[in-house]
């Protein structure tokens, strides 16, 4: 994936014939046109997707970075009030500026790690107010809500495409862009292990490692720093574990205010769905999350063939078929029958029963 020549020329990506926000249309790009794009803007916007992830967070960082080695004035925007998770504080420069904030009107706007316009909240702003907009994508189902669009659903993360930018980009990559960038794609392939870690994301790692990533911190940072209120929130979780489709399915909540009654001031959940998923003979993990005034968020693991980016595209969300998510405007407990009802039935369905 990232054996491109490293200085080519760069061309003048053409302009869409298209209204693209009238018609839905987007202009496919490959990663030298992503650098003529880079290279035309002078004031850029970045974003990744509410609650952010390690994906979306190290993409945006990297790419932050490398425009800013190439002279441009970049910042990654958060949605208004959304925090960046404690988690990733390790990271250098780990600094985002609120949507409310930001003033500038940028010649370009990049969303990172996004599929769909609602998964900006509240950065969906920008997207009027650039000159013009680039999604840098590894989901499936990409809603085509910018001009550009430089995507594979074969990458492992998005950070792998951000990483192929860099490496074809003139600009030397830096000990911290390749941070952002293995922190992104360790996360996102479960520290190498999930279905979406392939031969080219060892290869990705294995030049982060050569500029100076020591895989064992960024391990133990990401998987063996957490606080002891995080840990009490896996074991409420796991406390209220209940499993349906003949233990096949493991579920489990999280209340409006466990966060702030466990003295959690930001997100500390990413990890929690693949826990669920880890108990033995489970398959797909659900995990709700009632948020205030903002309906309940359903994250989704999956580690058999069932697809759960099917199933959260069925309830208006996405993802992969590994790991997706929605959000239901409904009260708790209704959300948690409405979704595993469903899996139940479909359950007996593939049962014959
Ligand atoms: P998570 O459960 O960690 O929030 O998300 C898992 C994966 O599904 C991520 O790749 C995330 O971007 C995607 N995802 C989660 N929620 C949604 C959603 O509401 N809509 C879409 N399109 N994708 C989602
Ligand atoms: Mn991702």
């Amino acid at each position: 994936m990232n054996d491109q020549p490293s200085d080519t020329a760069q061309s003048e990506p053409a302009e869409p014939e298209v209204d693209y926000l009238a018609n839905n249309q987007y202009q496919p790009v490959g990663a030298q046109e992503v650098l003529a794009i880079l290279h035309e803007a002078q004031t850029v916007a970045i974003s990744g997707h509410v609650n952010p992830d390690g994906d979306a967070l190290g993409s945006a960082l990297a790419l932050r970075d490398l425009l800013r080695a190439m002279g441009k004035k970049a910042d990654v925007v958060l949605s208004e009030g959304c925090l960046a998770p404690e988690l990733y504080d390790f990271l250098p420069d780990y600094t985002f500026v609120d949507s409310s904030s930001y003033h500038e009107t940028p010649d370009l706007f990049v969303a990172v790690d996004v599929s769909t316009i609602k998964r900006l909240g509240k950065v969906q702003s920008l997207l009027d107010k650039a000159e013009r907009t680039l999604a840098i994508d590894h989901h499936a189902c990409f809603e085509g809500f910018t001009q550009y669009y430089y995507g594979d659903t074969a990458a492992p993360a998005t950070a792998s495409l951000i990483w192929e930018i860099i490496q074809a980009s003139t600009v030397e990559p830096s000990l911290n862009m390749a941070s952002y960038c293995y922190v992104a794609i360790m996360t996102d392939t479960g520290r190498f292990a999930f279905r979406n870690t392939d031969r080219s994301t060892f290869v990705d790692a294995t030049e982060m490692v050569d500029i100076g990533v020591n895989p064992s911190e960024m391990s133990q940072l990401v998987y063996e720093n957490k606080s002891l209120a995080a840990l009490r929130l896996e074991a409420l979780i796991i406390d209220r574990v209940s499993f349906s489709c003949e233990g096949r399915v493991a579920y489990s909540y999280i209340l409006s205010n466990d966060l702030s009654s466990l003295g959690l001031e930001r997100d500390a959940t990413e990890q929690l769905p693949t826990i669920l998923r880890s108990i033995k003979g489970v398959e797909v993990a659900v995990l709700f999350r009632d948020e205030i005034d903002e309906g309940v968020r359903v994250n989704l693991r999956s580690r058999s063939s069932y697809n759960v980016g099917l199933l959260a595209r069925k309830f208006g969300g996405g993802g992969h078929a590994g790991a997706a998510g929605f959000t239901l405007e409904l009260p708790l407990e209704e959300a948690i029958s409405h979704v595993i009802d469903y899996l139940i039935e479909e359950h007996s369905a593939s049962d014959g029963t």
